[in-house]
């Protein structure tokens, strides 16, 4: 009864709590089949005899607790199996969470709310995933917040966002997208305003916390916390800053002992700090390569994912019918700033942007604040706290006729019309063919 493998494929077959892990060449695509027995990707069930394609760049583990056979076509860079994983690890891990959860349900309390730390290609937003899949494959709801404004697994890069996890990931497309808050944090990395990002940090932690008070299924369900690769410093203190906005029970260091022990001596007693180790499947990525996801993260705002398509919609936006801003004036020195004025007050300003040639390429934020909003003297107040409807991304700039062009998912006319400007630019997006 040993299943064919396709005219193409290479079969492996798995022993329990093992691994294949493998890498899709650049410009290739690689198809997955389990042919018998049980595995899972990242903590979401493959179905048999359903063929899963990978593209290029892809970094994937099959993990199998009970032994399977797959198959895989297509140019991989490397595929191998490996008997060592940390899969038991996160499954106990899960496992104590889920223990959490029932106890919350007994005592009427609330669920286990949890941040994944670690530096960079650790494994955070894998760890994540595998922990939202085992929660909700048990009928929980937890919610994913997602810190990273790098790499966001849920939105375009630049933004932090909530996601209530009410279904497993798709095993090609990851957790389904439907109706995130989502907050403008305008570049992507939190240095750039760690003032904003500690403030959107509170702002979504607030938020999280009044739907668990009206909604008991999310706050059994506690969250898991997607966190950026940046431990040092200031972004350090960003994750002490994000532990006791959330109230944060547990604390998941990936790989770093050193930041295990600062966790440890910094936060309250009571919030356990466990450290795990990192998986040997797990790939470095260049620069470049992180690049490319948050490209192709935008093209997929704009796109779709493969299968389904979207068609963006190109239109002219006159620029006295919108206002946009952009968050954080460049910093002054101390000795120059206005009496009564600090450094925090310029870092969360609006400062105006009027439209010029410059403009083109950039991502915009379309912010669901009241067009009719006050914004008086620079005062953000609303604008801060609203979180983002849409992003546009501005393809042509003429400065004569005072209009841009823009890329939009939706038909014109605009939905709001405060924009907010990202750091960000896209090249990608308008440029397909
Ligand atoms: P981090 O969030 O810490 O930067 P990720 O979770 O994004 O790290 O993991 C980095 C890359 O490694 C991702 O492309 C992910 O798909 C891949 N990866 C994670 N775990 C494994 C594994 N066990 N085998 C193969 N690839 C993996
Ligand atoms: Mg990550």
């Amino acid at each position: 009864s040993s299943g064919s493998a396709g005219t193409s494929g290479t079969r492996f077959d798995l022993e329990k709590e093992t691994e294949l892990r493998f890498e899709v060449e650049a410009g290739e695509r690689v198809q997955l089949e389990l042919l018998s027995g049980l595995a899972e990707v990242f903590g979401s069930e493959l179905n048999r005899n359903k063929k899963y394609t990978f593209g290029p760049g892809s970094k994937i583990a099959v993990f199998t607790w009970q032994g399977c056979s797959v198959s895989l076509s297509g140019k991989t860079e490397v595929a191998y199996v490996s008997k060592d994983t940390p899969m038991l690890l996160y499954l106990n891990t899960h496992a104590a969470l889920e223990q959490m959860r029932r106890q919350a349900e007994k005592d009427n309390e609330r669920g286990p709310r949890v941040m994944v730390v670690g530096p960079t290609d650790v494994g955070k937003t894998t760890v994540c995933r595998v922990l939202l899949n085992y929660a909700v494959r048990l009928g929980r709801r937890p919610t994913l917040v997602e810190l990273d404004v790098g790499q966001s697994s849920v939105s375009v890069p630049g933004t932090m966002s909530a996601l209530c996890i009410e279904r497993p990931a798709d095993v090609e497309e990851g957790f389904s997208v439907q109706a995130p808050l989502v907050f403008h944090f305008g570049s992507t990395t939190p240095g750039t305003n760690i003032k904003l990002y500690n403030k959107l940090t509170s702002s979504l932690a607030e938020v999280f916390s009044q739907r668990c008070e009206v909604n008991r299924k999310a706050s059994v369900g506690g969250c898991i916390i997607n966190s950026c690769g940046w431990v040092k410093g200031s972004g350090y203190q960003a994750l002490v800053h994000c532990a006791s906005a959330f109230q944060v029970d547990v604390v998941l260091v990936l790989d770093q002992e050193r930041l295990y022990n600062e966790l440890k001596r910094d936060l309250p007693h009571f919030v356990r700090v466990v450290l795990l180790p990192k998986s040997g499947g797990v790939v470095e990525r260049s620069k470049d390569c992180r690049r490319e996801s948050r490209d192709e993260k935008i093209r997929e705002y704009f796109y779709g994912f493969r299968g389904t398509s979207f068609y963006p919609h190109a239109f002219d936006v006159r620029f006295s019918d919108v206002r946009i801003y952009k968050i954080g004036a460049p910093s002054i020195p101390d000795s120059c700033l206005p009496l009564g004025m600090s450094q925090d007050d310029t870092q969360l300003k609006l400062v105006p942007v009027s439209p010029g040639r410059d403009l083109t390429h950039h991502v915009l934020s379309v912010s669901s604040v009241d067009d009719d909003a006050e914004v008086g003297a620079g005062q953000s107040r609303g604008i801060l706290e609203s979180p983002v409807c849409g992003f546009i991304v501005v393809t042509a700039v003429d400065t004569q006729a005072q209009v841009m062009t823009v890329l939009s998912p939706a038909p014109r006319p605009l939905p709001r019309h405060t924009l907010l400007i990202m750091d960000i630019h896209n090249t990608a997006a308008p440029g397909r063919d």
